[in-house]
């Protein structure tokens, strides 16, 4: 694992902590962070960061707590984030 996969390693731990103690302000900050650190190195973000990041406002998506979670018919599931913005992916 590169320095760079581990950072944004652990920027995703803290991102996570902070939205579970609902302070999403500073998840974003991490999101925000991750996500600069991804593009400077050109290795992207690990599919389940980009499955919790808002693409719309970079919140850290807990659910129940800014998101919601549905599992659809035809095997995907949809994550809509308290911005109104939804992501789906499938599982
Ligand atoms: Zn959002």
């Amino acid at each position: 694992m590169s320095i760079a996969e581990e950072r944004i390693d652990r920027l995703h731990e803290l991102a996570r902590e902070a939205a579970s103690n609902r302070d999403h302000e500073r998840a974003r900050e991490y999101v925000r962070l991750a996500r600069r650190v991804a593009e400077r190195n050109r290795c992207g973000l690990p599919k389940e960061f980009r499955r919790f990041a808002c693409d719309e406002c970079d919140a850290y998506l807990r659910p129940g707590v800014n998101a919601r979670i549905r599992t659809r018919a035809g095997g995907h599931v949809v994550v809509r984030c308290d911005c109104g913005a939804t992501k789906r992916y499938p599982y």
